[in-house]
């Protein structure tokens, strides 16, 4: 069986050789049970040496494939990249960082022999601040309650998949990709299993406060059109809190004669309108915008080198 290693790589220079190497070591554990490794690293447009490291690795190791873009777009495109390369049996997908850690990769294995399609790994959440770790629960909880797909706490990109759910995730073409999301839709028999979490061995997150509330957003808008039904229902509530308010300001006008004053009802009727307004209009943009970016069809990346030919997936 051959199980191929997907990993995008990020500005990832001073990481590379030390993952690479613990693959290596990961890989001739595995040999004699009878696995083949195969690794496929895609170098998402870094800024600085990832590349030549990516090339001097495949120099030195055949079963090193690279895949490097024309510039930065995104892990999302890199892990779809990865996955299209990728021609093992079983694929895992892994961070570059080493915060995945790879002598998890046989126990995945073992698993997956017992007949798992996803093995999915899940980190704990030791050495997250405070609030990040509150901020995540909470997220959980109520972006379930609302996506049709089941998101978990501490469950990433990492895990090991068999050929037909990797085949499954490549039939969604969609523009708009949230990983996490689309491996859960594909479903296929699954286990999850917790890991101690890792800090980053070196090099820096590409996370930002920003880049994490809208991926965040990604995850509550890319699985349903819920969110719009919110909107439509919100305003059907609020046109009959109006409805029963104009009745009643009607009959106590009908009653007690008509009376000027008013302004303060008015100014907070008018603005908290307008507001709720604004967010459904925001709402309804988001899913314009999502279906903008999907007609367009663009590639969801640029290939500015690889060791690959695509065409036939191999090495030439
Ligand atoms: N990554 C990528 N493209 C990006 C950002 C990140 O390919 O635009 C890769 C990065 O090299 C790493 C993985 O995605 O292998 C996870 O990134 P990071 O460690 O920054 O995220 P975190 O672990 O903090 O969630
Ligand atoms: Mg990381």
């Amino acid at each position: 069986m051959l199980i191929s290693i997907v990993a995008p790589c990020f500005n990832e220079e001073e990481v590379l050789d030390r993952f690479h190497e613990r693959l290596q070591n990961v890989a001739e554990e595995l040999l004699p049970l009878g696995h083949d490794m195969e690794f496929v690293y895609v170098d998402d447009g870094s800024r600085d040496r990832t590349l030549t490291v990516l090339e001097r690795l495949a120099a030195l190791d055949a079963r090193v494939r690279y895949v490097s873009f024309s510039r930065n777009f995104g892990k999302e495109a890199a892990l779809l990249a990865g996955l299209r390369h990728a021609s093992g049996d079983s694929v895992v997908v892994m961070d570059a960082d080493l915060q995945h850690p790879p002598d998890l990769i046989r126990p995945m294995a073992e698993l997956r022999e017992k007949g798992f399609d996803q093995v999915i790994a899940r980190r704990t959440r030791t050495g997250d601040g405070r609030t990040r770790t509150l901020l995540a629960r909470l997220y959980y909880r109520l972006v379930n309650r609302v996506v049709d797909v089941e998101l978990v706490d501490g469950v990433g990109d990492f895990r090991m998949m068999s050929r037909r759910v990797v085949d499954a995730v490549l039939d969604l073409t969609e523009y708009n990709r949230f990983s996490k999301g689309l491996f859960a839709w594909v479903g296929y028999p699954a286990t999850t299993f917790s890991y101690e979490n890792a800090a980053r061995e070196a090099g820096r997150t590409s996370w930002s406060l920003r880049g994490l509330l809208n991926y965040g957003l990604d995850g509550l808008l890319s699985f349903n059109n819920r969110p719009l039904r919110a909107a439509l229902y919100l305003g059907m509530g609020l046109l009959l809190v109006a409805g029963l308010y104009t009745g009643w300001i009607v009959a106590a006008a009908l009653v007690n004669g008509v009376q000027t004053p008013g302004y303060v009802t008015i100014i907070t009727v008018v603005t908290a309108l307008a507001g709720v307004q604004m967010v459904m209009l925001g709402v309804i943009g988001e899913y314009t915008g999502r279906i903008y970016y999907e007609v367009k069809r663009r590639p969801h990346f640029l290939v500015k080198a690889s060791n690959v030919d695509r065409t036939k997936n191999l090495i030439p």
